[in-house]
């Protein structure tokens, strides 16, 4: 009989690489201050829970009727029986919020962008991607048989020397996060739909961590810098400042209407749950009904940068909630984040294969819920472990 023994060999050298990694198992749902298993209380800088949504009163309310209304689950995929008037909601209320023509919801931000790059990337095609581009921009376009050019992060000399070679393509497509996940950095979205624009090409954005946290309300990167009417294609998550889960794409009703045929993550798995269809609806209400939530959020974010900044850290080219701390070595950088949990701070490690050998980083993500006695907390003990690594 066959066994795991490939898998054991595999496991063991990942073991060997030191990029084994157990999960961390936590105690009640996402928030400031956590509960580790051992009953250890940790200040909360790794979450994605930029506005402490997952425990609005509103949402958990809208979930819950939700729930006594529909029951748990969409009970089919889209095409067949799941889509509930509570999706087509959501679909418009998104639209409106984000001022495209559409938006066609998916189970999850990952899902959308496979579904949406396989769908409108075929072998006639080209590509144009940053080198930083999330994991699920890459594994969209590896379902495919376009042409793929990857340009230097945010180097817009290259972005243009491909795009002017790329005129006998039957299209192309400009691909970019908004922000940044692993540097916190954003994208020059006006510069890449100016070139965009001069080389006729359709620009993609991903706004994963820009959705909730980036432009009025959170509305986008598209929004932040003026540019509606001028970005084919956003994809937005419902997973991260919305609190839920879920992803988007808004749009034109004429991509909609494709996708809605040939998106294969939307054609073949089960529609979202009513429920969460229910919460993301509230969430919007509450990004629009308490913009303070975002004033907050940036107004901790600037000022920890800031101190970070004068402590002596290297952040990067942070310029959002997302802070990394440059440590270096992998190993390093781990044991790193490893002190600091013991300090009281969980903030993750990144190390090689996902960013450079020599990058590696602790990332710190400020939320909207973090106090100013949180975010001195974190100060003091981040000088603290920093001076005891000589890397302040
Ligand atoms: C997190 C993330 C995704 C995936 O979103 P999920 O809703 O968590 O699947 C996609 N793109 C980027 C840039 C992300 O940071």
């Amino acid at each position: 009989m066959a066994g795991f023994e490939v898998i054991e060999g595999q496991l063991k050298s990942l073991k060997a690489e030191g990029r084994y990694r157990p999960l961390t198992v936590w105690q009640g749902g996402s928030d400031s201050w956590m509960t580790l298993q051992d009953g250890r209380r940790v200040l909360q800088m790794s979450s994605n829970n930029y506005l402490g949504l997952t425990k609005h009163p509103a949402l958990k309310k809208a979930a819950i009727e939700a729930i006594e209304d529909y029951g748990v689950g969409a009970g089919s995929v889209r095409t067949i029986t799941g889509t509930l008037d509570i999706h087509n909601q959501l679909e418009q209320r998104l639209a409106a919020f984000k001022g495209t023509e559409a938006t066609l919801v998916f189970q999850s931000g990952f899902t959308t962008n496979q579904g949406v790059l396989s769908s409108i990337l075929g072998p006639d095609d080209v590509v144009i991607s940053d080198e930083l581009n999330h994991a699920s921009i890459i594994d969209g376009i590896r379902l495919t048989k376009t042409n793929k050019r990857i340009f230097a992060h945010k180097n817009m000399d290259q972005l243009e020397d491909v795009l002017k070679e790329s005129g006998p393509y039957r299209q192309r497509i400009v691909v970019t996060d908004g922000v940044f996940s692993m540097d916190g950095d954003i994208a020059p979205l006006p510069s890449i739909v100016e070139l965009a624009e001069r080389y006729d090409a359709l620009v993609y954005v991903d706004d994963a961590h820009a959705s909730g946290v980036l432009g009025k309300c959170g509305k986008g990167s598209t929004d932040h810098f003026g540019l509606h009417g001028r970005v084919h294609i956003q994809v937005g998550t419902l997973s991260k400042a919305v609190g839920a889960v879920g992803g988007y794409v808004a749009t034109s009703q004429v991509l909609k209407e494709y996708l809605t045929h040939t998106a294969r993550s939307f054609l073949f798995s089960t529609a979202l749950p009513p429920s969460v269809a229910a919460t993301c609806l509230a969430a919007i209400d509450v990004l629009q009904r308490e913009p303070e939530l975002t004033e907050r959020l940036w107004a901790n974010a600037n000022s920890f940068r800031a101190s970070l900044q004068a402590d002596g850290f290297d952040t990067g080219g942070s310029e959002t909630p997302i802070i990394p701390i440059i440590v270096g070595d992998p190993a390093r950088t781990m044991a790193f984040s490893q002190r600091l949990l013991e300090e009281g701070i969980c903030a993750q490690g990144i190390v090689y294969p996902t960013v450079a050998l020599e990058r590696g980083r602790v990332r710190l993500i400020v939320t909207a819920q973090h106090t100013a006695d949180d975010l001195e907390f974190a100060r003091d003990v981040l000088k603290k472990v920093g001076t005891e690594f000589g890397i302040l």
